[in-house]
Order: C-alpha cells, then sequence, then structure tokens
C-alpha cells in the first residue's frame, strides 16, 4: 500500500508544480458511470451519472458510460438500452458508450473478457493471486461455523498455500476454480475527494479474506473488472454512491498489485427518502421512467436531485444543465446524506416549462401536449378543433401560469371540460327547476357574443350584471352556465372557464346547450 500512497503524494506535489508554472500535466478528466444493468435506473443512479457529467463538463473532460454486466445471473434483459436511453433523455448524453463507441471501448464488460483474463495472468504471475479449489460445499460449511461462533464469515485463504505441483495436478484433472487476491490489510489512509482521509476501519477479524476476482464460469466479479477497466479506460476520476466506499481497500490494493495509479475518489453522500430511510420504492416509485412517464421534464428531474446533498455555489431553482455546469464543485458536495422532498419537484417542473414554453421550444410543448390529450381522450374529445394550436397554446400559457405542474396534468379530471364535449345531463337536470332556462342561456349568449375583451375580469362582470338583471341567485345562474359548457360541477370559476375556452367555442357550447334545452321543452 506504501507505493501508490507515495506516488500520489509526489504526484500532487510535481502537479502543483507544474500548475504554479503554467505547465499542463494533470491527466485530462474522464468520468464514467457504470451501472450494472439489474433493473430500472432509479434516481440514485441518475444522481451518480449527474454529478459524472457535471463533473466532467466543469473540468473539459469526458464522460463514458461503461455497463459493468458481468453478473450474468442479475443481468435484465433491455436494462443496457434502456440506460443509455435514459441517459439521453436526460440529457446527460455520453462522450463515450455501447452506443457511442470510442477509443476504449467496447463498453460493455462482457464483451471484454479477454482482457480480464489477461490481466489476471500478470497477478497470478507475481503471486498477487491464486487460483482456488475449494469446494461450493466447504465454503457453505465454513460460512456456518462462523455463524454459529458468531463471527464475520470469511475464506480462510486455504488454497493460498497450496504448492504449485498441488495446483497443476488439481489443473490437470480439471477440478473447477475461481482466482483470488491475496488481500492484505490497508494501513494507510486514501484521500476522498469529499470525505476527506479515510482508514479502512474494518478489522482483521471482520475482514473478509481473499476475495475472488475471477469466477468459475471465466467472468470477472464486479472489483477486478471494474479495477482493470477504470484503467485501461484512463478513468482520473471515481465518483460513485457512498455504498460503494467500502470497496474501495481493495480496489486500491489491486492497483497496487498491478503497479498502476489509482484514479481519485469521490464517494457521494446517500440520498434518502423523505422519512430517512434507505430510497427505495415504498415511498413513492423512485424509478427515472416513472417521472417520464409522469410528465416530468428532464431538466426539472436533474435540478431536483441538486436540492439534495448540495455541491454548487448557489440556489439552483429553476438551472438549465449548462447553467448547473458553470455552478458546480465537488469542494461543495456535503458529506451528509439527505433527503428527498417530494414537494418541490412540481414547482420544479413548473418553472422549466414556463421556461420552455415562453423560449424556444414553445413549438415542441405544443406537439407534446395535443399527444397527451390526444392519448388520453381519443375519441372523447369535442372536436378536432381543440387539438389545434390557437385552441392549445392560450390554453397552455394560463394553465401553466396558474393552475398546472406537467403537461400531463392537462388530462387530470379537473380539466377535462378543456377537452370534452359535455352531454348536458346535469344542464336537464338542474333546468328543471328552473323555468325560464332557455332564456337564460339566450340572453347570456347574447351577452357575451358583444364583447370584444374575453378575459376573467370582463367575462365575470358581464355574468354577475346578466345575474342581476335576471333577478337570479348567482350560484343558480352560474350553476346553469357551467353545466352548459361542461359536466362538471367544480372546476375553477366559470368566468375563468369561459375565459379560457375563448369566445368561440364558449360561444359554441352555449349554443348547443340552447338547441338541447329547446328540444326537450
Ligand atoms: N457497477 C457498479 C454499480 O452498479 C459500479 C460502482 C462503481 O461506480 O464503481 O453501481
Amino acid at each position: 500500500m506504501a507505493l501508490p500512497m507515495m506516488k500520489r503524494k509526489t504526484y500532487i506535489i510535481f502537479r502543483n508544480f507544474c500548475r504554479n508554472y503554467g505547465v499542463s500535466v494533470d491527466r485530462m478528466v474522464r468520468v464514467r458511470f457504470a451501472p450494472s444493468p439489474t433493473g430500472m435506473m432509479h434516481l440514485g443512479g441518475l444522481r451518480t451519472a449527474l454529478f459524472n457529467y457535471l463533473f466532467a463538463k466543469s473540468n473539459n473532460g469526458k464522460f463514458l458510460l461503461r455497463i459493468e454486466d458481468t453478473d450474468m445471473t442479475r443481468k435484465v434483459d433491455g436494462a443496457t438500452e434502456k440506460i443509455e436511453d435514459v441517459l439521453n433523455w436526460a440529457g446527460l448524453v455520453p462522450d463515450e458508450s455501447p452506443r457511442q463507441g470510442g477509443e476504449f471501448g467496447p463498453y460493455l464488460q462482457s464483451r471484454r473478457i479477454q482482457l480480464y483474463q489477461d490481466s489476471v495472468e500478470k497477478l497470478l504471475n507475481s503471486g498477487h493471486c491464486y487460483h482456488c479449489f475449494c469446494t461450493e460445499k466447504r465454503l457453505a460449511l465454513l460460512k456456518k461455523e462462523a455463524i454459529r461462533r458468531q463471527e464475520t464469515p470469511k475464506y480462510d485463504n486455504k488454497c493460498r498455500d497450496l504448492t504449485q505441483q498441488q495446483v497443476q495436478d488439481k489443473l490437470d484433472k480439471k477440478v473447477p476454480y475461481v482466482t483470488r487476491f491475496k488481500y492484505e490489510a490497508i494501513t494507510e489512509p486514501w484521500t476522498d475527494l469529499v470525505y476527506g482521509e479515510i482508514m479502512d476501519s474494518s478489522t482483521e477479524e471482520a475482514r473478509e479474506g481473499d476475495f475472488v476476482v475471477i469466477k468459475s464460469d471465466g467472468f470477472p466479479t464486479y472489483h477486478f473488472a471494474n479495477v482493470v477497466d477504470d484503467h485501461h479506460m484512463q478513468i482520473s476520476h471515481v465518483l460513485r454512491g457512498m455504498e460503494w466506499s467500502v470497496s474501495t481497500p481493495k480496489h486500491l490494493q489491486m492497483y497496487s498489485a498491478f503497479g498502476w495509479q489509482p484514479p481519485q475518489y469521490a464517494h457521494l453522500p446517500l440520498i434518502l427518502n423523505r422519512d430517512g430511510t434507505k430510497l427505495s420504492k415504498r415511498q413513492g416509485d423512485i424509478h427515472v421512467e416513472s417521472f417520464k412517464n409522469q410528465g416530468i421534464e428532464p431538466d426539472a428531474l436533474l435540478n431536483y436531485l441538486t436540492t439534495v446533498n448540495r455541491g454548487f455555489s448557489g440556489p439552483t431553482d429553476g438551472k438549465t444543465l449548462q447553467e448547473l455546469v458553470q455552478m458546480f464543485s465537488l469542494d461543495l458536495v456535503n458529506r451528509h446524506s439527505s433527503r428527498l422532498q417530494p414537494e418541490k419537484l412540481g414547482p420544479l417542473n413548473r418553472k422549466h416549462l414556463q421556461r420552455h414554453f415562453n423560449g424556444n421550444r414553445r413549438q415542441e410543448i405544443l406537439n407534446r401536449t395535443r399527444k397527451a390529450v390526444k392519448d388520453h381522450f381519443g375519441d372523447r374529445l369535442v372536436s378536432v378543433h381543440v387539438l389545434e394550436d390557437h385552441y392549445i397554446e392560450p390554453l397552455f400559457q394560463w394553465a401553466i401560469e396558474h393552475r398546472i405542474s406537467s403537461i400531463q396534468d392537462l388530462t387530470d379530471p379537473l380539466y377535462e371540460f378543456i377537452w370534452i364535449t359535455p352531454t348536458l345531463k346535469h344542464l336537464h337536470h338542474i333546468t328543471r327547476k328552473t323555468k325560464n332556462s332557455v332564456s337564460v342561456i339566450e340572453q347570456t349568449i347574447h351577452k357575451l357574443k358583444g364583447m370584444t375583451n374575453f378575459v376573467d375580469a370582463e367575462v365575470k362582470s358581464i355574468l354577475k350584471c346578466q345575474c342581476k338583471e335576471l333577478g337570479m341567485k348567482t350560484i343558480q345562474y352560474m350553476g346553469i352556465v357551467r353545466a352548459s359548457l361542461s359536466e362538471q360541477t367544480d372546476g375553477p370559476p366559470v368566468s375563468e372557464m369561459l375565459e379560457i375556452l375563448g369566445k368561440q367555442e364558449s360561444l359554441r357550447r352555449l349554443e348547443h346547450a340552447l338547441a338541447a334545452l329547446r328540444t326537450a321543452s
């Protein structure tokens, strides 16, 4: 362990010297997001990807996606593709990846098996690794014994002591084996860019024995492939969740055994549920895909992730990814795990949607709204004209200022009146008690037709006057107008509904209601 620590110290002195003299010797910043394709990506994974991306881009570096798919038992079909889809959706487009390719590929570990096999040969030859022929049965027994003695189960390193001849005999007899790494205690601390100096705190008794680097199926374990790839892909910094920090001593030992310079580590504090428990599906879905399906904008979701753990030189509310790049610094990431605050997501999403709508993405928002409405209401729509830009545009403007947080919200039952023609069942029901309902609607149509400025406040005062003239109670009068416009008994105030629907559509609905009442009477 002393060797890489020395090397690192020397490197830092050298780096500072060169910085002082304006010579650039720092390794180019290359970071990777290295998920295992074991299911859908969740918020914790997206946060790790985001911080890697921000760190790379704020240092003029590269952001890689590497899929760690060597555990065949946990691999989920299609997960690899979905991970890259999610990153692209979020705008965290990797510079190198399985899809993009790159000069350090392949970026799927399952396609790099030869490299791991060649690498382990080096450690076998240098005596850092050995073949272990212990059977599953023996290992299970060891574990059982340890549990009985209330000790941490660990491998007893039995095969470390096999002679070369014994090993050869077993290989000749084709006895199945794994390859293990000789694991020694790390006695010096290492520097984590977030947590500072860290000591391997596990005691000798608690530390597991020599760990497996190549399994009996010839595939590497996570630890081995991770180190070999980080080296060969020239990864300069490893930013990963805090839960991986227990693996760091193993990784550093392997770097030392290979004689390679390790990357700098920065472990990121945990994100917790609102109640302080481990992030899990228990408190609402945490899969990125489900946020996407709820109509959360990618930049809003990224922004939401910046509300935990910090890392930014100012408030991040409503900031774009580019702005976050400017504001990000690893030095500002705090060391405490922090809790998600789901109530922040809606307002953030509204902020980002407003920005897109008022910026240069208005047409895209209109198209997405059209699609969401069409998919949701299908042939229940009033008519195709509600899908036209001139109808959707003012409506969206109103909704995003006052009411909704996402495009999907517009399909909420509260806003059905916008899209669906009322069947007038409710109107017939309430007008049974009002003798003059035909003339109520006739006169309302007449008044509204004469209006030039069809906005909430003006409509409201016209309706008020009309109600007074008719000598009706407000609740009764407004009830009739509302029931002519929509099936809903509650929702936004009637004057607001009229403004949202617009003069043309409002009059169309009132005429329709009038005709229906005339036929019925
Ligand atoms: N494959 C690990 C994961 O699924 C990568 C951990 C690391 O970044 O080293 O998160």
